[in-house]
């Protein structure tokens, strides 16, 4: 074990849960419509929700994450300000690619039954191939399902002419995991610009386009491209993560007439979010930097 592994491993739960509270929505669906319906009834912000976990390896613990999710479809009924993201790990993809097929079928079946989207989450470049294929072979039988392509890989230009033929629903973002230099550009600054190049170019091909980040100078640009391009409003979404603050921005975008959804992250039970979190920390030691950072921007915007 490292010695990151040891000291993140080492933090009393309580701390964890304490620093994590403010992103997930509690251990409870219930908990997470509820502030679906917060958002939405108080500030017209949609919101995507996710079950915090990955990496099962059990097919007892996947099936229990299937029907969490399709128990969340039942509650999100009626509700079309609110979708689903989910991670292929979650679903199956260690016991085979057929049987995640499969398992991401079944939810994209009631999904589409309530009218209902799903966005695919990517996860570490490892995941990256497998990924696009069921998101491909899913997109042949349904249309409300999407994924999530990631700026800071050298891949990713390719990742996008493999699109052409068909209308993508992409979430565009920096990408969360830390990626060696043989794949990945290193300087967040490299991949801000490479997210304003590959928003452009998946536009220009007619996708759709969920911009994920929290970077206020960035979605500066992005809005003053969108604008210069003349981009249909329909085209695009904004996306940031619920409890990073930017209520700020969020407001002056929804004022502007953008759409603005949240990722509303929720465990069914805290021991999974308090794991969940502990993986993170050690996957992306900056995530402790973000949670001090978000703290003391917190506490300022409350003198
Ligand atoms: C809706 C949404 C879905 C995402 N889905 C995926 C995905 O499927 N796969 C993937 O690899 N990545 C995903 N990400 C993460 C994304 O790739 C970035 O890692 C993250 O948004 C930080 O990049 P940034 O553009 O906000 O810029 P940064 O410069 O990294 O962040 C700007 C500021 O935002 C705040 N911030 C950013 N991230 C966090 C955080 N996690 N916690 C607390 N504060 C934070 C910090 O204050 C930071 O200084 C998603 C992001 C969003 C918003």
């Amino acid at each position: 074990m490292s010695l990151k592994e040891r000291v993140v491993n080492s933090a009393p739960d309580f701390i964890v849960k304490f620093c994590a509270a403010p992103y997930v929505a509690g251990d409870t669906k219930e908990a997470a419509i509820k502030e679906a319906d917060c958002l939405w009834q108080s500030r017209r912000i949609l919101s995507t929700l996710d079950i915090l976990g990955e990496e099962l390896t059990s097919r007892d613990e996947v099936e229990k994450v299937v029907a969490s999710y399709l128990a969340i479809l039942d509650g999100l009924k009626g509700r079309d300000y609110a979708t689903i993201s989910l991670k292929p790990t979650q679903l199956g993809i260690y016991q085979s690619f057929d049987y995640c097929y499969d398992n991401t079928a079944k939810i994209l079946d009631k999904a589409a039954e309530y009218k209902n989207f799903v966005t695919i989450d990517m996860e570490d470049s490892s995941f990256t191939d497998v990924t696009l294929e069921l998101y491909k072979k899913l997109r042949q039988k349904y249309e409300n399902v999407g994924t999530v392509l990631q700026s800071r890989l050298f891949r990713t230009e390719k990742d996008i002419e493999g699109l052409d033929g068909f209308q993508a629903h992409i979430r565009l973002c920096i990408g969360i995991y830390r990626e060696p230099p043989e794949v990945a550009l290193q300087d967040k600054k490299d991949m801000k610009e490479k997210l304003l190049i590959y928003m452009e170019r998946l536009l220009e091909k007619g996708h759709f386009v969920a911009i994920g980040t929290h970077d206020e100078k960035l979605i500066h640009r992005c809005t003053e491209l969108l604008q210069n391009n003349k981009v249909p409003a329909e085209q695009y979404e904004f996306q940031m993560l619920a409890g990073v603050p930017r209520e700020k921005i969020q407001d002056e975008l929804i004022q502007k007439n953008y759409t603005m959804r949240l990722y509303i992250p929720f465990a069914e039970d805290w021991k999974d979010a308090i794991a969940y979190c502990k993986r993170r920390l050690i996957a992306n030691p900056n995530m402790g930097f973000y949670i001090a950072q978000n703290w003391c921007k917190r506490l300022l915007s409350k003198r």
